[in-house]
């Protein structure tokens, strides 16, 4: 299917948290990264989200043009077009984009969605990621408000995040004193602000002890029930309305039943990177050690043209990408789960038996 639109995306994440599952949001840098997410997705019959951080644009663009709203666009641009052959739908967003960012990422590419709409094209993006954990969260608030009125009139979600992710992503790292732990007054605080903002959505990334890169199991020390003890102060002040969409990030090497009480309390997006980028690195050191005298011309022999094709081991990583895609699509409870297969079982019907 094409990318979805704002409304299948708005159903997407509806249904995802009524029934309690989440879409795995995977990073890609490149066509292969994300061309393995579309196979992974639609072998499992889940829909899913494709998502392009800063540094994934910048690489994607090349590296001597680093230029990272460029790469996100192309990136964008080519899952537009090969999303058409897959019965699953995926959405597009971009990852975290702190504040001294913006002008350089986010702005451009909602940008880009405002020409494409005005000139009756669909969107570039369907949502986009500010992240200003690191400061006060007045400010960093103050900052989504706006950000959000904008994107409220080109049918954008905005992805905020309340509380600081430990560990590293993108080169930016969190200090050991940072706030692991969003407390409910700060996630009330959210939802009053945001939701002055009519006729707008946004998702939510509280943090509950996640950190980003990989911990060895039983290093990371997650509290789900924070992320319910949230939900419950919204409801108790706001009603059901308020109660979020919730996203996880650094989740990798997570305990599985952390994750599914995760999806219990309303986490509907898991954002996963750095196991993907291992299984795709692990396939390619795989076919390199096996092919050793292959893909190197060993004590004046040629080597192997096939096996040094770029495309033989490229492939192999694609084809490893897209199977950890399916393994998390059964771990977040999504497998199975696409819209598609929802209105393919309504035309079945009208069928004369
Ligand atoms: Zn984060």
């Amino acid at each position: 299917m094409p990318v979805a639109d704002y409304g299948q995306y708005c159903e997407m994440l509806d249904r995802a948290r009524k029934g309690r599952f989440a879409y795995p949001a995977i990073n890609v840098t490149s066509l292969t990264t994300a061309n393995a997410v579309l196979k992974g997705l639609a072998d499992s019959k889940s829909d899913g989200i494709i998502q392009v951080s800063t540094g994934g644009g910048a690489f994607a663009s090349g590296a001597a043009v680093k230029d990272m709203a460029l790469g996100a666009i192309s990136i964008a641009e080519h899952v537009h077009r090969a999303a058409a052959r897959y019965p699953i739908y995926v959405a597009l967003h971009t990852d975290h984009c702190q504040a001294d960012k913006l002008d350089t990422f986010v702005l451009p590419l909602v940008e880009e969605t405002e020409r494409r709409r005005a000139a009756g094209q669909p969107n570039l993006f369907n949502s986009h990621m500010f992240d200003g954990s690191a400061l006060p969260l007045r400010e960093n608030l103050e900052i989504a408000a706006k950000l959000l009125e904008r994107f409220g009139k080109s049918d954008l979600m905005l992805e905020i995040e309340v509380g600081v992710v430990g560990g590293e992503e993108d080169g930016v790292r969190a200090s050991a004193a940072a706030k692991l732990y969003t407390t409910p007054e700060d996630t009330l605080e959210v939802a009053r602000r945001l939701r002055a903002v009519s006729g707008a959505r946004y998702l939510l990334a509280a943090t509950f002890g996640n950190v980003h890169g990989v911990y060895k199991p039983g290093q990371v020390k997650l509290k789900p029930s924070i992320l319910k003890d949230c939900q419950e102060a919204v409801v108790a002040a706001l009603g059901e309305s308020a109660r979020f969409h919730l996203v996880f990030h650094g989740g990798s090497g997570s305990e599985l039943r952390d994750i599914h009480e995760a999806l219990d309390y309303g986490v509907v997006k898991m954002n996963i990177d750095t196991d993907m980028q291992y299984v795709f690195t692990r396939a390619i050191v795989d076919h390199c050690f096996k092919n050793y005298d292959g893909v190197l011309r060993v004590d004046g022999e040629v080597g192997n043209k096939k096996a040094y094709d770029p495309r033989s081991y490229m492939a192999t990583a694609e084809k490893a990408m897209a199977t950890r895609v399916v393994r998390a699509t059964t771990e977040l409870r999504s497998a199975g789960t696409t819209m598609m297969q929802a209105s393919a079982t309504t035309i079945d019907a009208r069928q004369p038996a």
